[in-house]
């Protein structure tokens, strides 16, 4: 018989922004410019920081501490026990020993941070399974993974992760014909997505279809 691992929940002690708006900062859709924008940041950052920050406090630990850091190096060896926030957040903390990057998040060629990497999905699978993560966490996790470390995807990639993670934060999916489609307009680069606040995928998807109709034709 198979092991029974229950896995935890993640991600919802964030109060989400409940509708696409313009970042006070940089103008685009909130949570964009991850990397480049400290709002945007903020903003899909947090959901991680709350549950990573309530662990610490209840442990009695600070923030930046040496204690923190043995916190995370033990969540990183027993990645099984916590929830997909809290594991990111360890990662985010350790240094990877053959590379010096943040675990998992080195250059596509380092061993150890591309089998971090690689030992991070079981639990979404199980979690998903099991009913403690949602469809729309799991895709938030593997954004946040793309947009965080864009050096180790190719550019389109990225550049659609970077489209869609302002929409994710506020609890949308697309259907996967959506993900699709919008997978191709990135591929085929015949339309700029990145011109428009869109509050959903379907939005996105009929501004496309309305507006590229003619060259299809
Ligand atoms: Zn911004
Ligand atoms: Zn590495």
């Amino acid at each position: 018989m198979e092991d029974f691992q229950l896995r935890p929940s993640g991600g919802r002690l964030y109060l989400r922004p409940k509708t696409v708006k313009p970042c006070k900062t940089c103008g685009e859709p909130t949570g964009r410019n991850y990397i480049s924008c400290k709002e945007c940041y903020n903003t899909i950052e947090n959901l991680w920081l709350m549950d990573w920050n309530e662990l610490i406090a209840k442990k009695d630990i600070i923030s930046g501490s040496e204690d923190e850091k043995l916190l995370a190096e033990v969540i990183v060896e027993e990645i099984d026990k916590y929830s997909w926030t809290i594991v990111d957040s360890a990662m985010k903390i350790i240094k990877c020993k053959t590379c010096g990057s943040e675990l998992g998040g080195g250059d596509v060629d380092c061993p150890d941070c591309s089998f971090a990497f690689e030992n991070l999905w079981a639990y979404d699978m199980d979690a998903m399974n099991q009913g403690n993560m949602t469809g729309n966490e799991h895709a938030i996790r593997v954004g946040r993974w793309v947009i965080r470390y864009p050096h180790r995807q190719k550019r389109i990639m990225v550049e659609s992760w970077k489209f869609s993670m302002p929409i994710l934060i506020t609890g949308k999916l697309p259907t996967t014909q959506l993900a699709q489609f919008l997978k191709k307009v990135f591929d085929e680069d015949n339309f700029d997505l990145s011109n428009k606040i869109y509050q959903n995928f379907e939005e996105a998807y009929l501004d496309v279809v309305s507006n590229t109709k003619n060259k299809r034709t």
